[in-house]
């Protein structure tokens, strides 16, 4: 069987994501693989057709009970005899297990991390083939990171006590270099194929609202979504209970879920959401690691998280099957005080010198300031988050709360020189309390002790409200014009940058020749409240994704009875229903239609032993529905898996340009030469397009490109930062120019078979 064989038998899909090839050809080839993809975007296929296809067995560590009981009776569902080993099972039970994979039964085996020391499992080890060990949720072996576990340091041991050694894959989503790089290092990774793909979910609608009522918000949000399944989180078990309390009055069928309950009330209030007799679950952020469920469409959270890790991490969990999804924060000012003490409770208890509980506070503190950012500025979420996870070839979406909104846009140009002086006089030694009092003249025996009333920034802005003096502290520390030091006191101080700035505003007033004028632009939300009144999705332009606007009445009316069938079905075989078939299959049967076998394998998620199974059955509620005839039940426009799939560069229009992209007769023609620099690889490419509709591409982004996937790579030389390209680049055809003494220029060129694999991956083939 090739590749292709196994995803369209096994899982019923017709095509690879990106990147997913490229990790399975690897490992096909006998190569580790290092995969840092976003959640949803599909590790788990980049491990599992090659289990499929490798003589041996795969075995798959994983940290999380749950996470792997449901993958397991998903690959059993689809025909894929794969067993777990993990607490959950008798002693006899793992001993059955044992026997059957001794004797060959499985070929995917998952097992928790303990389980690799004992002694059982190594000598079952040694006794069967094992052609590949694959490692998610990778991260976990970072001791920096936040889900660090010790027993995932067992697995090189076990590694290096196998008679041969396998492959090794390792796929995360958290993308920091720093723990990218721990990964590497402590699997003892052979030169593993990177791939670091998008961690943009182009399905995910991003908004921040900071309203009033925040329960009013919710209750209007879950009435209008009312057939949708979502998660609420909220920072505090309390909270949960009262909001959860509040649904329940209003006869919302809802879920709590938090640590405080026991056990047996956690189990089933998680499986009364998975199983959608409850649409909605409440919960602390201890609900969710390695809940798979895909079809939630909306996830809301009641206050701001402690980090845009755990926050893109649980906004992440909503949309899994690519269909659209929306992720709102309500934020209030109050959260980040809230956050802040947490933060400082936390020191104390932490077993760690007290240097490393410093270092550790300071990572803390910066995570947290970078979440408030994303919840206070005006600029677009989805770049901000991108950007943060170091992607660098980003713009603003078009379509997150930030970009939808209208602003009024005022010059305060004169009053942020008027504060950043000010900080200056205080020379770092206040926070941005004292910086308003100061300002605005305020009387009090602190700023008299201090003196602090007789500096020239006294009541400089005395008519301005405090308020919007932090509204401008805020925008000069978004600017980097302003820093704030990363203790508990935050101080406040001007950075090199400012300090250039309020030159060149003096140079400017003083006209001076060349001087630029300085401008500085506060932006802030036209509507306030108009907006509760709107809700979270006001002004948002139609992606053509939401059921309704894929499917006619008709259509809806089928695609309830084919859920209806889904429950019934998993009902009677004791599974949740998406491991039936995902809203996604169920969408695509109402826009295709099928009336018999082929014609049902064609649908996206329908693979052959799922037909087996249930194919009989949907087919015959289909044709009853139709009266055996074919019915257009969609508008025109749906492309299925398509169109929301995880491509760099979609065609897609959204203000004005779409993002570089080529359609097949333009790459046809690109003229390949022998060899062409980056930058003219970029402008031969951009001569291709029509430059009033899709944007230019740029040397840093194929420069990006050739990055991510590990061809190309950032080295320091002679003391500067240069890209070079690696082994595997230049195998691919990427080469360097060397100056006299063979050392690396920085230069970088691509040969014709290089300048190929670029021109092929912008080729849009839908045009
Ligand atoms: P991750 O582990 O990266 O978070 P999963 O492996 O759980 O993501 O996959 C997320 C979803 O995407 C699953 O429902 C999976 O079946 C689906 N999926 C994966 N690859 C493909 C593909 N090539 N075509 C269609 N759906 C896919
Ligand atoms: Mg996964």
């Amino acid at each position: 069987m090739t590749k292709q064989e196994v995803l369209k038998k096994y899982f019923g899909y017709d095509s690879f994501r990106p990147g997913q090839e490229l990790m399975i050809d690897s490992v096909l080839a006998g190569r580790d693989v290092l995969g840092v993809m976003p959640t949803g975007a599909g590790k788990s296929l980049c491990y599992q057709v090659p289990a499929l296809l490798l003589p041996g067995i795969t075995l798959v560590v994983s940290p999380l009970i749950s996470l792997m009981n449901d993958q397991v009776r998903a690959l059993n569902d689809a025909g894929i005899h794969a067993a777990y080993i993990n607490s959950t099972l008798t002693e006899t039970q793992v001993a059955k297990a044992l026997g059957y994979a001794a004797q060959g039964r499985y070929k995917i085996i998952y097992a928790a991390p303990e389980r690799l020391g004992t002694y059982e499992f190594s000598r079952l080890a040694n006794a069967v083939d094992i052609s590949m060990v694959t490692v998610d949720e990778a991260h976990c072996i970072s001791q920096w990171g936040q889900d660090f576990r010790p027993s995932y340091l067992k697995i090189p041991d076990f590694v290096r006590s196998l008679r041969r050694r396998p492959v090794i894959g390792a796929f995360t989503a958290t993308a920091t270099e720093e723990v990218r790089e721990d990964i590497r290092r402590v699997l003892e990774l052979m030169d593993p194929q990177m791939l670091v793909t998008g961690f943009d979910r182009k399905n995910l609608y991003f908004a921040v609202e900071q309203v009033r009522q925040k329960d009013r918000f919710i209750r209007k949000y879950v009435r209008e979504h009312e057939k949708e399944s979502g998660i609420i989180y909220c920072a505090t078990r309390k909270n949960v209970d009262r909001v959860y309390e509040m649904l329940r009055r209003e006869g919302f069928p809802a879920a709590a879920y938090h640590a405080g309950m026991d056990s047996q009330e956690r189990r089933k209030s998680q499986e009364d959401f998975i199983y959608d007799r409850k649409p909605v679950i409440v919960a602390t952020n201890a609900f969710g690691m390695g809940i798979d469920k895909s079809n939630v469409r909306y996830v809301i959270h009641y206050n701001m998280p402690q980090s845009l890790e755990n926050y893109y991490q649980e906004a992440g969990r909503a949309g899994r099957d690519g269909a659209e999804a929306e992720c709102v924060l309500l934020y209030s000012p109050q959260d980040v005080v809230v956050n802040r003490f947490l933060l400082d409770s936390k020191e104390g208890t932490a077993e760690l010198t007290s240097q490393e509980s410093a270092v550790v506070r300071e990572r803390d503190e910066i995570r947290l300031r970078a979440m408030t950012t994303y919840c206070t500025m005006t600029k677009c979420l989805r770049e901000y988050i991108l950007r943060y996870f170091g992607e660098t070839e980003v713009s603003p979406c078009g379509n997150c709360s930030n970009c939808l909104r209208e602003y009024e846009e005022e010059d305060v140009t004169d009053a942020a020189v008027v504060i950043m002086n000010g900080v200056r006089q205080l020379r770092q030694r206040f926070g941005i309390n004292v910086l308003a009092g100061v300002l605005r003249g305020r009387d009090n025996a602190k700023l008299r002790s201090y003196g602090l009333d007789r500096c020239e920034a006294y009541g400089k802005l005395e008519d301005m409200s405090e308020e919007k003096i932090r509204e401008i502290v805020n925008l000069l520390l978004q600017e980097e014009l302003l820093f704030m030091t990363l203790d508990k006191y935050s101080l406040l101080g001007v950075t090199a940058k400012g300090r250039t700035l309020l030159r060149q505003y003096e140079a400017s007033l003083a006209g001076r020749d060349g001087a630029e004028p300085v401008r500085l632009i506060l932006r802030s939300a036209k509507e306030g409240r108009e907006r509760e009144e709107k809700g979270a999705a006001a002004g948002r332009k139609a992606a053509g994704q939401r059921l309704s606007e894929i499917l006619t009445s008709r259509g809806l009316e089928l695609f309830d009875k084919l859920r209806g069938l889904r429950s019934e079905l998993a009902r009677e075989e004791g599974i949740p229903p998406y491991i039936v078939f995902g809203d996604k299959a169920l969408i695509d049967m109402c826009v295709k239609v099928p009336l018999n076998r082929e014609e049902m394998l064609d649908v996206s998620g329908v693979g052959e032993n799922k037909y087996a199974r249930y194919g009989e059955r949907f087919l015959k509620e289909i044709s009853g529905f139709t009266g055996g005839k074919k019915e257009k039940l969609c508008y025109g426009g749906y492309a299925g898996e398509e169109a929301v799939s995880f491509q760099p560069a979609r065609p897609r229009k959204r203000q004005g340009k779409s993002e570089f992209f080529l359609t097949r007769e333009q790459a046809d023609s690109f003229p390949y030469r022998e060899r062409y620099a980056t930058a003219e690889l970029a402008e031969a490419l951009n001569g291709l397009v029509d430059g009033e509709t899709v944007k230019r591409i740029t040397g840093k982004a194929i420069l990006q490109y050739a990055q991510n996937l590990g061809y190309v790579r950032e080295q320091s030389v002679d003391g500067q930062r240069k890209r070079t390209a690696t082994e595997d680049g230049r195998r691919h055809g990427i080469t360097m120019e060397t100056g006299a003494a063979g050392t690396a220029y920085g230069e970088l060129y691509y040969t014709a078979d290089a300048q190929r694999m670029i021109v092929e991956s912008f080729v849009a083939e839908d045009f």
